[in-house]
């Protein structure tokens, strides 16, 4: 199908001091330095009318929303299906955990199983527009499958630091597409910082989505889906997992694309969830302060992110909606994982389920009604990790090859 060649992007603009600069290939604002996260504007207007046409083009990915990325028309389209992903009522999950009615959005279905291929399939795409045949990140482990996989997909040459304390199947992942690994005997904050300086030193492309304008529109897209998906039974809250501070950022920002272009009427309520071992964005919103960054301690290795570099947007995006925030412990995480397996069909990692106990806990709290109705977001596919998997799971019963040995066991 053709898409319009027009580009609706307008500049990008600094979250802090409000600096508007052309859509080039820079990262964060001159004079607010690394804290200064640039934001994607658009001529809403002009992308609005032809938004609308694609849509009844029966484009079942994210590039329908395509005008509303900050993507050059000359470039092609990564050939893996990306978003558009299902939304399941799960009636039995919702009565387990206390409220009326319950959506998951399965976003482990996407190609390399993890949320994150949202981002890298713009990062990719941003790469070859600005010349690059190298791209890098440092990640907790799914944006670097993500960008492995997505860059295998479009011939781009992918370079992944990752921290010491990624899984094994992740590792695996990056290992199979062709990436070249570098494991960071240090903490996801040194890999980042590492990754920034090679990429100086190499001419890479860096992909790191706390700093890269770019990525953040790709994540949107889970939000822009959702008012479309949900239109007329739009859920009153939305339920992320939070690390970094990209995905409930994202997800914000596509939710009041879509109110601003007249699909949905209301933005839900934001509820962000953080791991109790690594909680410096909810720290920062609740006492109103700058992030104090911690060290961090939880088996959701996804958001085990103790530097945060998106945690503005993450704040406003979830003040803007009247959301809230909450965190909640291991314990909690892999029951989610269990519950959500069991009651709701969906095999999620640590920080995939981590929405699924945030709004449990939310219920229990009295922030969240249990009249009221909830969609969460499930962000990575639980084969990512098979170690937190067992934890959850339970022990396999062995028997002999006779049926006597199975009705002892029964
Ligand atoms: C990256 C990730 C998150 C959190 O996204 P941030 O942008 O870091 O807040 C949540 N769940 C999974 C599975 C992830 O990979
Ligand atoms: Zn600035």
């Amino acid at each position: 199908m053709k898409f319009s060649p027009l580009q609706y992007v307008t500049s990008l603009k600094c979250l802090i001091c409000g600096k508007e600069y052309t859509a080039d290939n820079r990262f964060t604002c001159e004079t607010c330095g690394i804290q200064g996260i640039l934001d994607v504007q658009y001529d809403y207007d002009k992308a609005g009318s032809h938004l609308t046409s694609h849509i009844s083009h029966r484009v079942f990915d994210h590039w329908r929303y395509r005008e509303l990325l900050p993507i050059s028309h000359d470039i092609p389209l990564p050939h893996l299906h990306i978003g558009w992903t299902p939304i399941y009522d799960v009636p039995r999950l919702a009565k387990h955990i206390g409220i009326t009615k319950l959506y998951l959005k399965d976003d482990g279905r996407n190609p390399t199983n993890s949320f994150k291929d949202r981002a890298s399939s713009v990062g990719v795409m941003k790469a070859i527009e600005f010349g690059f045949k190298e791209i890098a990140c440092a990640s907790t482990g799914n944006a670097a499958s993500s960008l492995a996989g997505l860059s295998a997909a479009v011939g781009l040459k992918s370079f992944i630091f990752v921290p010491k304390r990624a899984p094994e199947p992740k590792l695996t992942q990056l290992l199979i597409f062709g990436a070249t690994v570098l494991r960071v005997q240090g903490t996801y904050e040194q890999a980042f910082d590492l990754c920034g300086e090679a990429c100086q030193k190499f001419g890479w492309y860096n992909r790191s989505s706390g700093i890269n304008p770019y990525l953040v529109e790709g994540k949107k897209t889970a939000g822009l889906e959702i008012a479309e998906q949900m239109s007329k039974n739009l859920p009153d809250w939305v339920v992320v997992s939070v690390g970094d501070g990209c995905t409930i950022g994202g997800i914000g920002k596509g939710l009041q694309e879509m109110k601003k272009l007249g699909f949905i009427d209301r933005v839900p309520r934001l509820l962000g969830v953080q791991a109790e071992g690594a909680k410096p964005i909810y720290d920062a919103f609740y006492s109103c302060n700058d992030l104090i960054p911690t060290e961090t301690n939880t088996l959701a290795d996804s958001i085990a992110v103790g530097t945060p570099r998106n945690w503005r947007r993450a704040i406003k995006m979830v003040k803007e909606s009247f959301g809230e925030m909450i965190t909640v412990n291991d314990e909690e995480i892999l029951e989610a994982m269990r519950v959500t397996a069991r009651l709701g069909g969906v095999f999620g990692e640590p920080a995939g389920v981590t929405g699924v106990a945030g709004l449990q806990k939310a219920i229990q709290k009295g922030i969240v009604k249990p009249n009221e109705s909830a969609l969460v977001v499930i962000t990575g596919n639980g084969l990512k990790d098979i170690q937190s998997a067992k934890k959850a799971a339970g022990e396999v019963i062995d028997v002999e090859p006779d049926l006597k040995s199975v009705e002892e066991k029964m």
